[in-house]
């Protein structure tokens, strides 16, 4: 599997709207291209000054529902799915504009935003990626949970999932990163909730976005979706996707493996704030792709 070596950013803007699934509220969402070690920000444009957001896990300020980044008060909720796909897509440098602050959950999946950035294009740009490299094993284990990152050629996340329910029970997906891999197994799986609790979220003023169309409902034994599971394991593969954007806010792409067990958002970043303080773990590094500088004649051979 071929690295990606240098920085990438999309060949132009692209523009979508839709409602916030916790908010219910409409919002017009713009991707932009931004230069070279410029990272990930999001900038909320109906705000006095429009503020921008790094996204980046030291600026996360609540996970207990969706991933919150935030700064002096502004914030920027549910950004994990479209971080998602910076990754997958291994896009390093944007500015995501937004007039509200809730992203919009579309069907609930990453496939809107994949297929706009794929349409925008990716380009290359003449910087290098700075990699986090996993050097040894590192694990945070909490009530029958676990996180773990171990040394790996390139980049590769496996997710489990196990809930009671008759549908989903065990599930593990192993996902190794390309454009293709992540476009063809992972941006369409959809968010999942279990009907009582979206009942239980809306009496607290939550999930006033959420519907059929935002995401796959389930009651004690079947799925309310008309049209079903777009996979067997859809629940799984979605999981994963909320994993590679939690994994995401180290603001580097990882070469290791990482290894999540019944993991959720808040554990995802406790995991982050861990690996980056055990520095014994990893190195960053870079790989010059310059072309060998051509050999010199020696003086006896020239003409
Ligand atoms: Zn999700």
């Amino acid at each position: 599997m071929a690295l990606l070596t240098q920085q990438r950013t999309l060949c132009k803007a692209v523009s979508c709207s839709g409602v916030g699934v916790h908010s219910g509220i409409t919002v017009n969402l713009t991707i932009k291209p931004a230069p070279p070690n410029h990272g990930i920000k999001f900038i909320r444009t109906d705000l006095p000054d429009s503020p921008a957001i790094s996204a980046i896990f030291n600026m996360v300020v609540d996970t207990s529902l969706a991933t919150v980044i935030g700064s002096e008060g502004a914030i920027v909720s549910t950004i994990e799915h479209l971080m998602a796909c910076f990754v997958g897509l291994s896009i390093d440098n944007a500015v995501v504009e937004l007039d509200g602050y809730e992203m919009p959950i579309m069907d609930g999946s990453a496939a809107l935003f994949t297929s706009m950035i794929l349409e925008a294009g990716i380009k290359e740009l003449s910087f290098p990626r700075t990699f986090f490299t996993i050097t040894r094993e590192i694990i945070l284990e909490e009530n029958g949970k676990y996180v773990k990152a171990s040394p790996h050629p390139f980049f590769k996340l496996s997710s489990t999932i196990e809930f009671a329910h008759p549908l989903i029970r065990k599930q593990t997906y192993v996902f190794d990163l390309s454009e293709k891999t992540f476009s063809e197994e992972i941006c369409m799986a959809r968010t999942f909730g279990f009907f009582q609790e979206v009942d239980h979220l809306r009496r607290y003023g939550l999930a006033k976005g959420a519907s059929l169309e935002t995401g796959i409902a389930i009651d004690e034994e079947s799925v309310l979706n008309e049209e079903g599971l777009r996979f067997e394991d859809e629940f799984v593969r979605h999981k994963l996707l909320d994993c590679l954007g939690d994994f995401s806010l180290l603001g580097m792409p990882i070469i290791g493996h990482i290894e999540t067990f019944k993991s959720g958002h808040a554990f995802n970043h406790a995991f982050l704030n861990e690996l980056v303080s055990r520095k014994d773990c990893w190195e960053t590094k870079q790989f010059n792709n310059q072309p060998p500088p051509k050999a010199k004649v020696p003086k006896s051979l020239a003409i």
